[in-house]
This record gives C-alpha cells, structure tokens and sequence, in this order.
C-alpha cells in the first residue's frame, strides 16, 4: 500500500494543490498499485511512514502556521532523510528551503532544499510552462506569487522556464534534491503533467511502472462502469 500524505490541507489548499494527491492514487490504481491518500491537519502529528509527501500553494499567514508546524517533530525532514518523496509547490517550496522573508522578518525554513526566497517587486500571476530534464514534453501549470527564489549549490533546477517567471530569476523554475522536488507551479501539476505523477510514483516504489496506454486506459474504463452499475 502506497501511503500518500496531503500536508494541512486546510492551510495549503488556496489554489487546488490537493488534486495532486488524488491523481497519485488514481494513476497508482491504474497499474494495479494500491494507494491511500491521508490527509493531516497542522493540528495532528505528521505520520512518520508516507512513501509520498504533498505540501500546496498558500497566502504568507497560513504558509506561517503550516512551517511552525512542520517544525515541531521534524518529522518530514526524517522521512525525506529515509528518502521519502516530497513534492512542494510554491509556499510548500519555500516552506522547505532554507529560509524566506516575509513583509517583516527573515524566517528559517526546513532546510530540505538549498533555496532562500525574497520578496520580488511584483505578484508573478499567470501561465507558465518549463521544460525539465526528466520528461520529453513541457510541463505547464499556474503561478501566482511575490517570492523570488535563488538556488544553492546543493540544488539543481528542476526546469527551465519557457514563458511565464518561475523563481522570478535565472530563468529557472524550482528546485530538486534526491526526492525532494520544489516547483512554482500550480494546476494541480500532476493533473496538467500526468507524466511527473508517474516519475513521483516510480521513485516512491523504486520501480518502474507500466505507461499507460490506451488499453490500460480503456480497461479501467469498463472495470469502472461494471462497477458504478
Ligand atoms: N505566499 C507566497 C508568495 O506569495 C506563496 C504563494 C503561493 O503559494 N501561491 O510568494
């Protein structure tokens, strides 16, 4: 059973960022992989064995809450150690970088990836699309943010922007380290790039799975329709 945890929900859920989970679960079902998708409460202790992580988009108070709780165990920092997946998008992305800076302070963040934020000039809203070195299509999504994001050196990109802002500098869009990937992109992502929902499936399980093809596809469609009856 892959277990697939939605992370506070209730504060990172501004702009649709919990469909992520349920496209995992459903691409996982079409391959025969069984999924649960557990979503947590920045009330309740974060569960040490997800094989996948999700952390959304938020405005700056519940990107707050979300991070102090986050903190308190450091329970994501273990998984992610034990090389569990995590993807993070926009204030999930910074939540986990090193640090970022609000209107009034300068705030340490999870240190899982080597990226600090700064406020930029201007709210970067709008369409993005980004070519990364793991697929063979652009991926494309929705962005809607003031931080700028500067990179480490114990991060790569995790793409490449073509049009829209990204980080908001270098041209780049994101981050990545091991299993941890950080994105500005909204969508849900994996419901707009079904191809970066399989990559998160295949490095979860450590094995690579099927594509789906239109057999696969339309013999899930008949399974479902026996079943709806
Ligand atoms: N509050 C953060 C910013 O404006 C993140 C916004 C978001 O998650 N879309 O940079």
């Amino acid at each position: 059973m892959l277990e697939i945890i939605r992370i506070h929900n209730e504060l990172l859920g501004t702009y649709g960022d919990r469909g992520n989970a349920d496209v995992l679960k459903f691409r996982a079902g079409l391959r025969g992989i069984k999924a649960k998708v557990t979503d947590i409460s920045y009330i309740d202790a974060l569960p040490k064995e997800g094989d996948i992580y999700l952390l959304g988009g938020a405005e700056d108070a519940a990107q707050m809450l979300s991070l102090t709780a986050l903190k308190k165990g450091m329970t994501l920092n273990k998984a992610a150690d034990k090389g569990a997946v995590l993807l993070a998008i926009c204030a999930g992305f910074q939540i986990v970088g090193s640090s970022y800076v609000t209107r009034d302070e300068q705030v340490a963040g999870l240190g899982l990836l080597d990226v600090s934020t700064n406020p930029g000039d201007k709210r970067l809203v709008g369409d993005i699309a980004i070519e990364s070195e793991f697929f063979d299509v652009p991926l494309t999504g929705f962005e809607n943010h003031s931080g700028v994001t500067t990179l480490g050196t114990d991060v790569m990109p995790f793409g490449t922007v073509l049009s829209g802002n990204g980080n908001g500098i270098n041209g780049v869009d994101g981050a990545i380290s091991g299993n941890v990937f950080g994105t500005y992109l909204h969508g849900p992502i994996l419901a707009r790039n079904p191809e970066f929902a399989d990559l998160l499936l295949e490095r979860a399980m450590g094995i690579q799975i099927p594509h789906v093809t239109d057999e696969i596809a339309d013999h899930y469609a008949k399974w479902r329709r026996t079943v709806i009856k």
